[in-house]
This record gives C-alpha cells, structure tokens and sequence, in this order.
C-alpha cells in the first residue's frame, strides 16, 4: 500500500500540524549528519543552500561546470504567488483551486495546499535575497497572469525569473560553500543510488571530465535532477536534462509516478529542419498580450497581414470566452494540433499558427510591449529572420516539461527511505497537467521550505549504523557503472547515438505525444523494443571512458531513455481515461475535451521495477477529494 502520509485535520492546517508533530534534529546534532544533494537547478540549489544554513554537512552534484547552468537558468516567463498584490480575488484557496483544477483533479489536496501557502514565502525570501522582479510604478511588485487563472499572480524578471531566481539561490549556497558547509561536485553523473539495509546512502557519479568513478557515502540523499522531456529528442528542455538518475533510483526501488503525464506546451517556435536538436520556448507569458489565430480557411497561403481580420478564426477566444488565450496548455495545444490537422496551419510545413500583438502593440504602444517582452521577442527575431513586432510570430507545441517523476509522499520521501525527490525530478504536486509559472513555484517550495522540515524528522529515527565507501555495496555499484560504461564503448557500431535518440523521439511524438490511442501505444512499445535492442548491437560510442567524452555522457542517457520510453507508453497503455496532458482519443466529450474516469482512475499509478525481464507492477495511490468536488474540466 503506497501511504502518501497526509496529516490529518482541516486542509489549512495540515502543514502546521505536521511541522509540529515533525520530530527536531537539535541545533548542536546537525552538523553530524552528511547530505548528499544532486542538482543545483532550483530545487538542488535551494535545498542544499537551506539544509546547510540549518547546519548539516552537505555535497552538492552536478553535471554541468557551475551550478549556475543547470536548466532552471532557461526559465521565462514567471513564479506564481498567492500574494493578491493585485487586488483582484486572489487568495491561498484560489491558487490551490486553480492548480487542483489545472492539473484535471489527479493530485494531492494536501501537498498542492501547502504549496499555495508556501508561495507567498518564496516571493519574500526571494526579495530578500535581491531577485529583481518587475515592479510597478510606485515600487509594488508586479504580477501579470498566466493559463488557467483569471488573476494576475506572476511575479516576474522580465523573460528570465528563472536565472533571476538561480542567481538568489546560487549566491545562498555559495556563502555556505564559504562557509564551508556545503562542497560542490561540478561536472559529476550520478550513475547509481546505493541502497544499505533498505536506506539510500550514497552515490556513484562518472567524473565527467577524467572519467574516474567516484562513491559518496551519507545519511540521506536529495535527488533533485530535472525532468525527462528530453525523451521526445526535440524539446525546449537543455540539452543535459535526463532521466538516468531518477531511473537508476527507480531500478534500485523507488517507485516511479504517472510517466505518461507530459506536458507539450503550446508556443514553442516550430521544427524547421531535419537536423535540429533543440526546439525554443515562446514564454507562456506572451499569450497575455498575444492572440492566437489561424486563417478561416484551410490552405490559406497568403501572408498573415495580407489576411483580413473577417478571415481570421482567433480560435481559443471563440472557443473559451472566460479564459480566450489563457487556457492552460494542454487545451491551447490540442487546439494548435486541431487546427493544423484540419489543414489550417501555418507557414511552410502547415504545422504552426500564429500569436499576434498587432492589437496588443497599437493599444499600449510598442515600448510597453518591449518593456515586458523585449528579450523574448529579440530572441524569436534571432532564431527565425521575422520580426514579432511586424508580422505575429509563428508558433506550435512542443515537448516542455513533465508532471511524472518518482513517487514521494507528503514529506517528500520516495519509497526507498532516505531517498528525497525534489522539484521536476518527483511526481510532483501537479497532476496531469502544470500550469505554467507553476514549476519555479514547486521547486523552491521543496527545496527553501519543505526539506528542511521533513528531512529531520526521518534522520532522527533512521537506522544510524556508520555506512562508508568501503561497504560491498558501493563496490557492487561501482562494479554495475563501470561494467555499463565499457559495454557502451564496445558496441563499435555504425549509427549515432543521436540518430537513435530521434528515432526513438519520433516514435513517442507520433504515438504517445498530444493525443495517444492503445494501437499506437502497443505498437509504440514494440518500435522502442525494436529500437533498444538495435542500439546494443549498432550504436556508435567513440572515444574512451577514461577522459572528457561527450559521446559517451549522451550514450548513457540515451540507453536510459531507451528503457524509461518503453514505461511510459505502458503507462499511458494502462490509464483508461484521458486528464490533462494525456488524451487518450477513445476517451473524450463530444467537445473534443479530455474526459476522465472518476470511478476507475482517480489515482497515482505508481510503477515498481521488477527486474529487467520482467514488467513493472502497477500500484495505485487512491487520491482522495474531501475539499473540492470533482468536475468536467471547463474554461468556456
Ligand atoms: C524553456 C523553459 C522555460 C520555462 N519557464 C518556466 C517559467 O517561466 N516558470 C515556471 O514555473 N517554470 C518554467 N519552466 C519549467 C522549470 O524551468 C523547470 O521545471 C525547473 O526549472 C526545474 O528545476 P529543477 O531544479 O527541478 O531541475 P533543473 O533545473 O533541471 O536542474 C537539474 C539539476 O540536476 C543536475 N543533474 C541532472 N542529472 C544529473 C545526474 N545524473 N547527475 C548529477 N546531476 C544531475 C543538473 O546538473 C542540474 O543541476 C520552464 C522550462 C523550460 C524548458
């Protein structure tokens, strides 16, 4: 029985409760326990910053070169806050409606709860820290909205809060680097949990840039390593975003979550070549000023400004009135995909529509729209030779993010004990689908304040037995890397790496990508077996283990991706419904819209592995709904 342990007692007040009812690690006992945190995104960085503050020892992973550069820095449009500075009928209970509803009723009261009343911290801690968010006029910090709320509660830097936001967090772990309570481990690959009489306590990681094979030991370990969307190949996440280390801990126990739920958000600048590695984000944050049309006509060839406002279908306006542009993302893409279907796309392959400020520019001027987009619009000139200012931009969905990751309950706890799953990493408190300023919004709230909390409480009762590097099961971990990287680097095949990725990425695109059916998910997952077993025999790893290789950091991951695919299609296989993100075509309204099964999946399916021979068994963790009443999703 998967138990989330949520407290018990009126929604308001469960985190309190449970904060008091959390056993204390004295101030004085603290610097005895050693934590291990991989990752410095937003949720790594924040964690290890605020556990080493409280005065534990920390080590802190990455694989990039600076901590900086993890894949929070891409971050655009905005971090939500139920700060009401707006005045405009925001409140906690809004924010955690809007989110509950957002992510189509599939996730917890209780965490997305806690969420919404934490998020009014973060805004003060991160002012505290100096992030330079938007301000108004008179000095008040300013919001603006974002898909699925009908308030304003963004609060942003412009196109780039999430860099804002890493630099705050960075320079916080950086005085405890001074300080000497946090270590920093750049350049470092998790490549496998250590599990000790059932309690994570260490790591393995590949020295990226001499090769060597290093083992941590600790009291706990905090994974906080990002998101998978870079399955699909093409997305907007950074080219390092994987899922090796949230899928070695999945084969060492920990149970993962919901994969099928991913989201493909709806302005991303379309594919345009057949060599193109990475799709860019158009900020959600555009769609405020932005109107999102196609021509009425299907195979309409003209330019966009040569096409009459009467021939114009702003189909998202027509079709939601209350929220127009604004509808979260999983309504504005399949509607993007709708339209293109029926032959309404745009620009030369027909699969783009477009998002308009003619309007937006000719009501407030073209310096107000600079002062809020100015970047965005600079960037999206350089990658496509238009100019946003003049002719609306082109847009179509993509892969952006993912609301699966490993299981954890209300403490942020997986089912392997000592094993914390952070930010993006875990399954998180979105359901099926994340609305958008929502993310930045999570993972400071697990990292700045819900760690702290939840990890002392499970290091005073753990079993405390002295665990060092020493210990078999280090060797053994080492031995399992070591043996992997060598089977990699003598396949000495013919096709790269990439090429398989792209295949393997076009395979989920077209099956298990916006809408999915069970043919295309049963004969999804017989192409990745295909594919798998291909890539033992023919892929090509060039160069040797023991150095700087490229080449072989992306074998790994893409060898990972090649199993974690195969999950996520037997997922998305498994839940008879269509919420959120995953749209299921046999299960819709006769509005085209995602309809869920109350009765039969109203809950976390949850995948334990079995062993690599073997399917993984599905468990199920009831969600329950004691606050808000279950409904048909609607934004008209
Ligand atoms: C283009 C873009 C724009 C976005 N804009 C917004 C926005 O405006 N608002 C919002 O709320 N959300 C936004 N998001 C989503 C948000 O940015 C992410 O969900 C969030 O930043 C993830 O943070 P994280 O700390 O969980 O992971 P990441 O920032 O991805 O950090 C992962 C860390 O783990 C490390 N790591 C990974 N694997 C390993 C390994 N095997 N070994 C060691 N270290 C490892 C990496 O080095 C990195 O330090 C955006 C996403 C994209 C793609």
């Amino acid at each position: 029985m998967l138990d989330a342990k949520i407290p018990s007692g009126p929604l308001s007040e469960k985190w309190d409760k449970h904060r008091f009812e959390l056993k204390l690690v004295n101030p004085a006992n603290k610097r005895k326990y050693n934590i291990i945190v991989v990752g410095t995104g937003l949720a790594g960085g924040s964690a290890a910053a605020s556990l080493a503050e409280l005065g534990y020892y920390v080590k802190n992973f990455c694989v990039q070169d600076s901590p900086r550069r993890a894949h929070s820095i891409a971050a655009q449009g905005g971090i939500n806050a139920a700060k009401n500075y707006q005045n405009d009928g925001d409140s906690i209970w809004r924010l955690f409606y809007d989110t509950i509803k957002g992510g189509d009723f599939r996730a917890r009261e209780g965490n997305v709860y806690r969420l919404a009343q934490v998020s009014n911290h973060i805004i003060d801690h991160c002012v505290a820290q100096g992030i330079p968010f938007a301000r108004e006029y008179g000095g008040l910090l300013a919001n603006r909205s974002f898909g699925g709320a009908q308030v304003s509660r963004t609060f942003y830097a412009r196109g780039q809060t999430g860099q804002q936001l890493l630099l705050g967090a960075y320079s916080s772990l950086m005085r405890q680097v001074a300080a000497g309570q946090v270590t920093l481990f750049p350049r470092r690959e998790m490549l496998d949990l250590v599990v000790i009489n059932g309690q994570a306590r260490g790591i393995v990681v590949r020295n990226l840039v001499t090769g060597d094979i290093e083992s941590h030991a600790a009291d706990a370990v905090v994974m906080c390593t990002g998101g998978y969307g870079n399955v699909f190949f093409l997305s907007t996440n950074a080219m390092a975003s994987n899922v090796s280390a949230t899928y070695r801990a999945y084969k060492k126990g920990a149970f993962f979550a919901n994969p099928c739920y991913t989201q493909i958000h709806p302005t991303c600048i379309p594919v345009h070549g057949t060599y193109q590695s990475k799709l860019t984000l158009m900020s959600e944050s555009l769609r405020n000023d932005g109107r999102v049309w196609v021509p009425k006509t299907p195979g309409d060839k003209r330019s966009p400004n040569q096409i009459p406002e009467t021939e114009r279908d702003y189909y998202l306006e027509r079709k939601y009135p209350s929220f127009g542009n604004l509808v979260p993302r999983d309504v504005a893409s399949r509607n993007a995909k709708a339209q293109c279907d029926m032959g309404k796309g745009v620009g030369e392959t027909g699969f783009a529509v477009y998002l308009d400020f003619e309007d937006a520019i000719k009501r407030d001027g073209k310096d107000v729209i600079a002062q809020k987009y100015g970047n965005l619009f600079q960037m999206y000139e350089k990658i496509t030779a238009s100019n946003p200012y003049e002719e609306p931009m082109m847009i179509y969905p993509a892969s952006h993010y993912v609301m699966g990751g490993l299981w954890v309950d209300y403490n942020l706890m997986s089912t392997l004990p000592g094993l914390f799953v952070l930010g993006e990493a875990n399954f998180s408190d979105h359901g099926a689908n994340r609305l958008g300023a929502s993310a930045l919004m999570q993972g400071l709230a697990d990292g700045y304040f819900v760690i702290p909390y939840t990890i002392g409480g499970y290091l005073v009762g753990m079993d405390h037995t002295e665990v060092t590097t020493d210990h078999p099961a280090f060797k053994e971990a080492t031995h399992y890397v070591n043996e992997r990287t060598g089977r990699l680097l003598s396949i000495n095949g013919k096709r790269t790496v990439d090429d398989f990725h792209r295949e393997l990425g076009h395979i989920l695109w077209e099956y298990c990508g916006m809408s999915r059916n069970d043919d295309g998910l049963l004969k999804a997952r017989k192409l990745i077996q295909v594919l798998r077993e291909e890539f033992w025999e023919n892929a090509l790893v060039p160069g040797v283990s023991e150095d700087f290789n490229q080449s072989l950091e992306r074998a790994g991951r893409v060898a990972d991706f090649l199993e974690f695919a195969e999950l996520l299609v037997m997922d998305a296989f498994e839940r008879k419904e269509s919420c959120g993100g995953h749209f299921n075509e046999a299960y819709q309204t006769e509005e085209h819209e995602a309809k869920r099964d109350d009765e039969n999946f109203c809950h976390v399916a949850a995948w334990e592995y079995k062993g690599d021979d073997t399917d993984p068994e599905r468990h199920k963790e009831p969600l329950v709904f004691e606050n808000v009443e279950l409904t048909q999703r609607s934004y008209k």
